[in-house]
């Protein structure tokens, strides 16, 4: 059984729409616990409060990925006395020792919107210090960088927190248009994904799979990629195209060094048929300018010339080391290395044209039959629901 206390950012600048923000991100944090019993959570002074019959560490490990939240601390409410504060500041304080045995130093910090609460600020935190301390003199009041900085809230209720949890930043789920968004199973595009997602977009995944080019296991990892997405995003529907036939034609008829860019420009031209039947308005890739021979701003622009859809490419100015680092932070980097190969680095040529006019990809297309093999490749594709890793799954692809 816990309070949680959960902060947003950015809707607060929201003027007007405001309400359809924060409505959306009560509705996301309802439905993301919504397995671990029945619990309260209401919008109140800015913030959202959430109470469960839940353990705090499985509430905390949901509520931590909830788009919109920028940061989360654990509650104690009670009575807004002064006794009733003392005594659970002085609770929390040895939680926080039996927990975190460095702590030496503390300081409270009281925040006072009920102005009829007999002390000041100031008289609460020092009197709230003073108990803290008798209790455990081990500790000293420190004011700048203290170990442990207890907050006390008077409102309606008195709000005690010791500790202050980073959430994923961004826009609640739901309020930022869909975009679809190839996957293929490396490092890249699952972050790319997150990152669109973060901004409140709906992504729907699509991995362009080549069977038996690629194992199934591949799928697999591509599945187990888009779990950890739906921890953060909510449940997700996934496509998986097939793209055996579509690959041996390219293999079979396209100059070596442009198969990749061809193979690209395929992916996008499935994505758009994809966009009508999904009503979605852009799709998401996880290029990163110049990291390989089709992501150069040549290629992108061939790329860019066969779907009329804007390409949202998040990762188009980072770093290989700080997409690493995010794909560590939101726990697929881990999947992403499993070592099956994805269908493109299976024929990526030792010297694949790095500058490719338009014509020259144009040209390279020709002879292929784009409209069939778009068709054929689509109605054999599957669409599956995905839901996250903790929840049951319905379509029965694993956990
Ligand atoms: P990634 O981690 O995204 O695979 P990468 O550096 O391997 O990064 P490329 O293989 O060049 O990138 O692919 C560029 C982008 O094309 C990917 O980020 C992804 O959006 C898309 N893509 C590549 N292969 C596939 C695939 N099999 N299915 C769906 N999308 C793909
Ligand atoms: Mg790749």
């Amino acid at each position: 059984m816990a309070y949680i206390l959960l902060r947003y950012g950015e809707i607060h600048l929201k003027g007007q729409n405001q309400r359809f923000f924060v409505d959306r991100l009560v509705r996301n944090v309802r439905e993301s616990i919504a397995d671990l019993g029945d619990a309260q959570v209401r919008h109140a002074f800015g913030r959202i409060l959430v109470d469960s019959p839940a353990e705090e560490a499985a509430l905390i490990s949901r509520l931590r990925k909830v788009f919109g939240i920028v940061s989360l601390s654990p509650v104690r409410v009670v009575a807004p006395a002064f006794p009733d504060i003392a005594s659970a500041a002085v609770d929390m304080v040895g939680a926080a020792l039996a927990a975190r045995p460095g702590v030496g130093t503390f300081k409270v910090d009281t925040r006072r919107a009920d102005k009829r609460f007999p002390l000041t600020s100031m008289e609460t935190s020092r009197e709230v210090g003073q108990a803290i301390w008798e209790r455990f003199p081990q500790v000293r009041a420190r004011m700048d960088h203290p170990d442990l900085l207890v907050k006390i809230d008077i409102r309606d209720q008195a709000y005690l927190s010791s500790d202050t949890i980073p959430g994923p930043g961004g826009l609640p789920s739901g309020t930022g248009g869909r975009a679809l968004a190839l996957i293929s199973g490396g490092i890249d595009s699952p972050v790319a994904s997150w990152l669109a997602a973060r901004r409140g977009m709906t992504i729907i995944p699509v991995h362009c799979y080549s069977f038996p080019f690629t194992s199934e296991r591949s799928k697999e990892k591509v599945l187990d990629l888009c779990r950890v997405l739906a921890g953060y995003a909510g449940p997700l529907r996934v496509w998986i195209v097939f793209f055996t036939d579509i690959q041996r034609t390219i293999q079979l008829s396209v100059p070596e060094g442009l198969r990749v860019l061809v193979m690209r420009r395929m992916m996008m031209r499935l994505v758009e048929r994809l966009a009508e039947q999904e009503r979605a308005a852009a799709v998401v890739t996880g290029e990163s300018l110049g990291q390989v021979a089709s992501q150069t701003i040549e290629s992108i622009a061939a790329i860019n010339a066969v779907t009329r859809l804007p390409v949202l490419r998040p990762l188009i100015g980072a770093d290989k080391t700080e997409i690493v680092a995010r794909a560590e932070a939101i726990g697929t980097y881990e999947i992403s290395i499993r070592p099956y190969e994805d269908c493109c680095s299976l024929f990526v040529p030792p010297h694949p044209r790095t500058q490719p006019g338009l014509q020259e990809a144009d040209e390279a297309e020709r002879g292929l039959p784009v409209g069939a093999l778009i068709d054929a490749a689509l109605q054999r594709s599957e669409r599956l629901t995905i839901t996250p890793r903790w929840a049951r799954d319905p379509v029965g692809v694993g956990s």
